[in-house]
């Protein structure tokens, strides 16, 4: 075991555990299930979208250069020889010089047409329409290829798809799509003083609460997580339930990590060869934060105070699950941002801590949501951020600028 001059940084302990995600393999999905799941393939087109020029608006098709001149007052007028709807065939309707064609929205452009005026600018009376006004050429075109190019790369293997990516799946006539498999992944408790939802509590336990607070963040990540219940805190306890998880491709605990009496975990890291990789981080909250492998299963002891190990969780779990899952952007967003108060720490180590922001005049704003003790998980609650300071920063007055994470992108 490591003593805490060991202790990494964020960054490197992120290294450490990127290095030791090999993504997982592919299954082939259903678009309807596809959502927020990482493709596994590039998705190369075999069409081009629109396959022709097709009209952005309802109005009339015309040869722009027919309208010159056309005004509210001394409109042109043009003879209508013909209508073209969404899905119709434009073939063999033609406009020529002094005609239009009565156009939809999405129907395919007619030969000898450069331009679509729309149907307000017009009226139409007796087989003729008046023009209102001058067209300009190519107005309210959607160019044949301008979606999707023939042959173009339109998504790229590690995109975690979206709504638009499952559209553009399906106007590509993809029934299924390969996408990569999600990890199984166990979640486990560690404590004497647990007590879990509805059973009996005896004064001085707590509830236990990482385990659904993890629960929920894997959840966020698009896996269902299996929560194997709590250990105590013996050698035996901590074992078995260890050894249940270990048949999940990744292990999260929480608690018993730390230097008391009744911290088990690492003890059984060692009993059961999963090699420890780092033992300490220098941040807080999270300082004891066991991260192990065994084969190809990642194995991460939490911290056991509920920030801790929610704020660790995020900075580690999270990009891990996602890198498993073949995800190629795996970062939360840092921006700069004002703070609004002075914060004063000691040097040696990064804090996170828990901040609102808010956005005045495309201005960032960030003040802390109150108590940062890593037990108080309410300020985490109210947080949508992490204000990051340096390690050995000490002192950030109000009004300077500040790092953090946005760690939800939820509205503001
Ligand atoms: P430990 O590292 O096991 O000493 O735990 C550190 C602190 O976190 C202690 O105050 C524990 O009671 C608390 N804690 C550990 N696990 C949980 C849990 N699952 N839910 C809530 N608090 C916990
Ligand atoms: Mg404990």
């Amino acid at each position: 075991m490591r003593n805490e001059n060991s202790a990494v940084s964020i960054g490197e302990a992120q290294k450490i555990i990127l290095n030791s995600v090999s993504p997982l393999n592919c299954e082939n999905v259903s678009i309807m299930k596809a959502f927020n799941r990482v493709l596994y393939e590039d998705i190369v087109s075999d069409i081009m979208l629109p396959p022709a020029d097709d009209s952005a608006m309802d109005g009339y098709a015309v040869i722009a250069d027919n309208t010159h001149g056309a005004s509210k007052n001394n409109p042109v007028k043009l003879q209508i020889i013909g209508e073209i709807q969404a899905g119709g065939s434009h073939i063999g309707k033609q406009v020529s010089k002094g005609t239009a064609i009565r156009i939809m929205t999405g129907a395919l452009v007619p030969e000898g047409a450069d331009s679509i005026v729309k149907i307000e600018d017009t009226e139409e009376k007796a087989g003729y329409v008046k023009i209102f006004r001058e067209a300009a050429k190519h107005e309210n075109f959607r160019f044949a290829g301008e979606s999707i190019k023939r042959g173009g790369t339109v998504l790229q293997r590690g995109d975690r798809l979206n709504s638009a990516d499952i559209g553009i799946l399906a106007s590509l006539n993809y029934n299924a799509v390969k996408v990569y498999k999600r990890p199984t992944v166990s979640i486990i408790s560690t404590g004497d003083e647990l007590a879990d939802i509805g059973e009996e509590i005896q004064f001085g336990q707590i509830r236990n609460v990482n385990a659904y607070t993890l629960y929920s963040e894997v959840k966020k990540c698009n896996i269902l997580p299996d929560y194997l219940g709590i250990a105590k805190d013996t050698f035996e306890d901590t074992k078995e339930i260890f050894l249940k998880a270990l048949k999940s491709d990744v292990v999260i605990s929480t608690g018993g990590v730390s230097m008391g009496n009744y911290d088990f975990v690492k003890k059984i890291y060692s009993d059961l060869n999963i090699e420890i990789q780092f033992e300490w981080v220098k941040v807080k909250p999270g300082r004891p934060c066991t991260f192990g492998k065994k084969d190809n299963k990642l194995i991460f002891g939490l911290p056991g105070n509920p920030v801790s190990s929610l704020t660790s969780f995020i900075q580690f779990v999270r990009p891990a699950l996602l890198r498993l899952m073949g995800a190629r952007r795996i970062k939360k967003p840092v921006v700069n941002a004002f703070l609004e108060e002075n914060i004063n720490k000691q040097p040696g180590k990064v804090h996170l801590l828990r901040g609102y922001f808010t956005i005045k005049n495309n201005d960032f704003y960030v003040s802390t949501t109150g108590n940062q003790k890593s037990s108080v998980l309410r300020s985490m609650s109210d947080a949508n951020c992490l204000i990051i300071i340096p390690e050995n920063t000490t002192k950030v007055k109000a009004g300077e600028k500040v790092a953090i994470q946005l760690i939800d992108h939820d509205e503001i």
